[in-house]
């Protein structure tokens, strides 16, 4: 046993449908601009390689969770999110093996200070604090593969009012396909997370607010957004 000089952190884990056993988180990577709608309404330029960017382990929240308006924003967003998590990692993974290394997926949502996002973007600088914030991944309950991951609804409603609806079809990097692009840039591991990007219709969270992600064949992600910290 190796000794430590504070006690070592908790590992963050995600709940699995039908099972007591949890999945432990190892890195949580995150796809940007991967449809072409929310490209658009974004003003993102077009036609580039796969985005990718991070957030902490220890960001993940559970389905049924309250989470506090976080401090650092007045323009909080949901982005509702296919997640996947691997099971099996590797580097130059061929798109045809990638779902080998999948061991589940997920509802989740990726929070989004907007207002520091807009900022990062306008000044060159790191998205870090608009994307990877405390309690800034809610993930559902992982449901262990077969999962279909290439088409499927994926819908996020507001207090039952429905924000985005899209076809997880409409990717325009599929999982196979931009899961293998992150394997040429990083080493993966089992317990990687990877939220694979977001549809149109991405709008604030106000105080109050019950934000629900469903995905066909996935069990469903409700949070609510708490009070001001
Ligand atoms: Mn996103």
């Amino acid at each position: 046993m190796t000794a430590y000089v504070l006690p070592a952190p908790q590992q963050p884990s995600l709940a699995v449908h039908g099972s007591d056993a949890r999945f432990p988180v190892r890195r949580i990577f995150c796809v940007g601009r991967n449809y072409g709608d929310h490209v658009r309404e974004m003003g993102s330029p077009e036609g580039e390689p796969p985005v990718f960017f991070t957030k902490p382990a220890d960001a993940v929240v559970e389905t049924g969770a309250t989470i506090p308006y976080p401090p650092d924003t007045d323009d909080l967003h949901h982005e509702a999110e296919l997640v996947v998590v691997l099971g099996r990692g590797g580097t130059d993974i061929a798109p045809e093996a990638v779902m080998d290394h999948l061991w589940g997926a997920a509802c989740g949502i990726d929070l989004t200070r907007r207002d520091r996002q807009a900022e990062a973007k306008k000044g060159g600088k790191p998205w870090d604090m608009a994307k990877g914030f405390d309690l800034s991944a809610p993930i559902g309950p992982v449901a262990p593969m077969p999962v279909e991951v290439a088409k499927g609804r994926l819908r996020l409603t507001v207090n039952g009012e429905t924000r985005q609806d899209a076809d997880l079809s409409e990717m325009i990097w599929p999982v196979t396909s931009h899961v293998a692009h992150l394997s040429r840039t990083v080493a993966l591991k089992a317990g990687d997370v990877i939220m694979t990007g977001t549809p149109a219709g991405v709008a604030a969270l106000v105080p109050g607010d019950v934000a629900r992600v469903e995905i066909d064949g996935l069990p469903p992600l409700e949070v609510t957004i708490g009070p001001r910290a």
